[in-house]
């Protein structure tokens, strides 16, 4: 009964706390997908010069009935160890193509987990939810991390390049910030690399940061990717990332994640501003 709204949970009396703790949130959260209870905010990712917004990152919240808001990385994780990670997957697309109609002339970029892209049919599945839904894939971004490539590099490039091939931007999310060879940069079809926010962070306190950003911009250009800095936070950064040549920023400079209400909103009170690639 203490589980609350209908949910049958027993636990054997071994279990540690933190099995527990990820079972019950589990079920919270399979409870949640079906109740509709997540939602998507909308991260504004803007140029480099001037900032003109020219697109929306997709960032799922979930405002836990007792426990208020849970970060993604906490319920993520949960998904990704059970196969819930493909409901709330399939819900984030679904949610985000249809969002996608109020800004039909920006970009909108999702992240994508590992675990989705291993499901067999998950191409097919997103193509024919594009044709049904109506969507324009050449207007969405695919975010994936190296860990999507840790495990079966062949594998994800040929689903990659088959999404590609589809028409939607695959971009590689949290560049740096994981243990995968660079060796498979020239193996994925990437049309963008997202320097991780550690490396940005880094600029105010570690001498030497400025040299890892010169040096992975360098290597986005000349493998002719566009490359984002994340997690821009200052005048300062946002000056020396443009001038190392970031094309594109992505931080609370510009804009925290937003509702779906706040971006309409924010744009109504902006109408000059256009797309610009
Ligand atoms: P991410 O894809 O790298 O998304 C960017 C994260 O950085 C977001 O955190 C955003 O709020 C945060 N951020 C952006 N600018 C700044 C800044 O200037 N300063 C700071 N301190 N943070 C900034 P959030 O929303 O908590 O998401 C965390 C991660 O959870 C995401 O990192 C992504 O890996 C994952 N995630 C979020 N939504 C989804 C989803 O729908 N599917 C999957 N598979 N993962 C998701
Ligand atoms: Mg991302
Ligand atoms: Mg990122
Ligand atoms: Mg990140």
């Amino acid at each position: 009964k203490s589980a609350g709204r209908g949910v049958a949970v027993e636990f054997a009396p071994s279990m540690e706390r933190d099995v527990l703790g990820t079972q019950r949130l589990a079920l919270d959260l399979a409870h949640a997908i079906a109740a509709d209870e997540l939602t998507l905010q909308y991260q504004p990712l803007v140029c480099a010069k001037g900032s003109p917004i020219y697109g929306l990152e997709a960032l799922l919240r979930w405002q836990h009935p007792e426990r208020g808001m849970i970060p993604p990385m906490v319920f993520i994780e949960v998904a990704e160890k059970t196969d819930l990670i493909r409901d709330l997957g399939d819900w984030v697309i679904r949610r985000a193509f249809a969002d996608s109609r109020h800004w039909p002339d920006l970009v909108t970029a999702i992240n994508l987990s590992p675990a989705q892209l291993r499901a067999p049919g998950f191409v097919e599945k997103v193509a024919t939810l594009a044709r049904e839904m109506n969507i324009d894939p050449t207007m969405f971004e695919l975010e994936v991390t190296e860990m999507v490539l840790i495990e079966d590099v062949a594998r994800a490039a040929e689903k990659l390049g088959q999404l590609k091939e589809i028409g939607f931007t695959i971009a590689l999310d949290d560049f740096g910030s994981g243990y995968a060879s660079l060796a498979y940069l020239s193996q994925i079809p990437f049309d963008r690399l997202k320097i991780d926010r550690s490396f940005v962070e880094d600029l105010r306190s570690k001498s030497g940061a400025d040299g890892v950003i010169r040096s992975i911009v360098g290597l986005g250009c000349s493998m002719g990717l566009s490359v984002t800095a994340e997690g821009v936070e200052d005048a300062q950064q946002h000056r020396f990332l443009q001038e190392a040549g970031c094309t594109h920023m992505q931080g609370f400079l510009f804009h925290r994640p937003l509702t779906v209400e706040a971006v309409m909103t924010l744009r109504s009170a902006r109408p000059q501003q256009k797309l610009r690639a």
